[in-house]
């Protein structure tokens, strides 16, 4: 704790999830497990060696598992229990003996070679073969075992023993799955946009956080005590350490901050109704069930998007039927007067699923990704339709398709859709016959294949986080071009209306369940254009009804005709934020 009382009053960063935090500060860092590999005069030091770390992690996994038994149940601990079995495994350990004594290299080098043999052998089993999938297994294993080795500590947010703010370079959604949230305060991270997941499970979670703060690990370390202001959405600011004289005036900003909330949570329940009359559909946006209680008490009615990959990067092994099924049927459960829109799983580019290894791409956003990874693997897309389908029984349950490029692929949709609920039919299992079918508008050629694509389904929902990165064709996780992606670019605005009137032309509803949904600013154009849900995180809900009940449609018509006109994001956001 060398900085600890050092001053940092100079960090700042995009408000990726508002609100204000003060805590201790954890600097995430996955742990370095770089080593120089050289030749040893003694082997058998090494071989001990060898011999204390596979018993240290054993008893490191043993640890773990009780610690997930006991927080999570017993069918998520069992992968603990399986990588116990790697590392106890005694054919292994000695091959890693025999490789140190032909070598004489260190234990670190003996273990990367039999976990590589290993590796090779298991990548050459067939995909879906649970074999294959045990290569996340070996690979944890391995590295536990080396950083063990190394003597290095482990870096984890999966038990945090005291609240904390954490400081990463980067969080990925397998880092995030796994946290420990009710340790969480806040999240600060270099790299990330606006849209980046990080920034959406922060909003989910009600946890501020700021994303784009360069520097940020250097600058802090762990057990700094940070303020972390993300009351204002163009700026958030990172105070380490904060004096007396910082802290004052902070104080005055938290409390108004906290005025504001309370007059909002006033707003929570009100009709989303414009004060001539035009109603719109508001609904939340969740990524598991542990959203859900959050999402009631921000007042949501509906959820217009269910994440589900969140399901599968929670846990090391792919969630079977029945435990989809337990979570979706929780989940249309909830929402009784409402609706649950279940996507489809949407791994691939940034959101890795440790079961489900996927090979490296070149352009992983331009890839295997979303609806192309189910078409794909049509077992784990069956198993997840079937669990979808069966919840339908249960209440409103929508489902929607990531990343549709055109018809093609909706009507391939459907011949799945059949074939599996005649499935269900012919084993007598209950579900709604007339569940209805949507689809993302996610991917531009979509946008131009509107028309045909409402001819096949009951609605569509545009996830402007991708059309965005697709249309400026900027890459939503690259900070570098943070400038180039414009959330309030007019293509993505035309983009929307073009959408709507094809829509609303066959008597098809459209939503929006990217970003901009849940923006205060971006909504009276929304509304103006006609959108006619929108599914935002749980907490922009009471805002954004504060808003809707504040205006006419008339007046917001107006507004979205005039940026229609405009051809620059500059003076969208302009006229857009002075509201007129
Ligand atoms: C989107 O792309 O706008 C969207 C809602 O999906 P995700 O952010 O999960 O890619
Ligand atoms: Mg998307």
């Amino acid at each position: 704790m060398s900085t600890k009382n050092k001053n940092v009053n100079n960090l700042t960063g995009i408000a990726a999830s508002p609100g204000f935090a003060q805590g201790e500060a954890l600097v995430y860092k996955p742990t370095n497990l770089d080593f120089e590999p050289h030749r040893v005069p003694e082997v058998d030091q090494e071989i001990d060696r060898l011999n204390r770390a596979a018993k240290a992690t054993f008893d490191e996994l043993e640890i773990l598992k009780q610690k997930v038994k006991s927080q999570l149940g017993e069918e998520s601990a069992h992968i603990f229990r399986s990588q116990q079995t790697i590392v106890e495994d005694d054919s292994l350990l000695d091959e890693i003996r025999e490789s140190i004594r032909e070598k004489s290299c260190l234990a670190e080098s003996g273990v990367l070679e039999v976990f590589g043999t290993y590796r090779a052998l298991f990548e050459e089993i067939e995909e879906g073969n649970y074999n294959r999938e045990r290569i996340a297994d070996l690979e944890d294993v391995q590295n536990r075992l080396v950083r063990v080795l190394l003597g290095r500590p482990q870096q984890s947010l999966a038990f945090l023993e005291r609240p904390v703010v954490v400081i990463a370079e980067e969080l990925f959604p397998s880092d995030t799955a796994a946290m420990d949230k009710r340790m969480v305060q806040g999240l600060v991270t270099e790299k990330g946009g606006i849209t980046s997941h990080v920034a959406i499970i922060a909003r989910n979670l009600g946890v501020p956080a700021a994303v784009g703060v360069r520097g940020a690990t250097i600058t802090l370390e762990s057990g700094d005590e940070i303020t972390l202001d993300c009351t204002e959405p163009s700026q958030a600011q990172i105070y380490g350490n904060p004096s007396p004289d910082t802290a004052a005036p902070l104080k005055i900003r938290r409390q108004a901050y906290q005025q504001r909330q309370e007059f909002l949570e006033n707003q929570k329940g009100q009709e989303p109704i414009t004060l001539d009359g035009h109603r719109i559909k508001l609904s939340a946006n969740i990524g598991s069930v542990e959203d859900i209680p959050k999402a009631l008490a921000d007042g949501a009615q509906s959820v217009g998007l269910f994440r589900t990959e969140f399901l599968f990067m929670a846990q090391k092994t792919l969630p079977g039927e029945e435990a989809q099924f337990q979570a979706y049927k929780k989940a249309v459960e909830s929402f009784p007067e409402g609706f649950v829109i279940l996507r489809t799983l949407d791994i691939g580019a940034d959101k890795k699923v440790d079961a489900l290894p996927l090979a490296h791409e070149e352009n992983p956003f331009l890839g295997y990704r979303g609806v192309r990874i189910s078409l794909g693997r049509t077992d784990l897309f069956t198993t997840q339709l079937r669990a979808a389908i069966r919840a339908s029984a249960y209440g409103n349950l929508k489902i929607m398709f990531p990343m549709i490029c055109g018809p093609d692929e909706v009507r391939t949709i459907y011949e799945h859709l059949d074939r599996i609920k005649k499935d269900l039919k012919n084993e007598k299992q209950k579900f709604d016959e007339h569940l209805q079918i949507g689809v993302m508008l996610e991917v531009p050629s979509a946008i131009f294949m509107a028309p045909e694509i409402l001819a096949l389904v009951d609605f569509v929902s545009i996830g402007t986080n991708d059309l965005t990165q697709y249309l400026l064709a900027a890459d939503r996780m690259n900070e570098q071009i943070q400038d180039y992606y414009q959330p309030f670019h007019p293509g993505v605005f035309r983009a929307i209306h073009q959408v709507v009137q094809v829509a609303h032309q066959v008597g098809k509803w459209v939503g929006i369940c990217g970003e901009l949904g849940g923006m205060p600013r971006a909504l009276p154009a929304l509304i103006g254009l006609g959108v006619d849900e929108l599914s935002m995180n749980s907490q922009s809900l009471a805002e954004s009804v504060y808003k809707i009940r504040s205006l006419t449609f008339h007046q917001a018509k107006a507004l979205a005709d005039r940026v229609l006109k405009l051809g620059d994001s500059k003076e969208i956001q302009s006229i857009l934020e002075k509201g007129d």
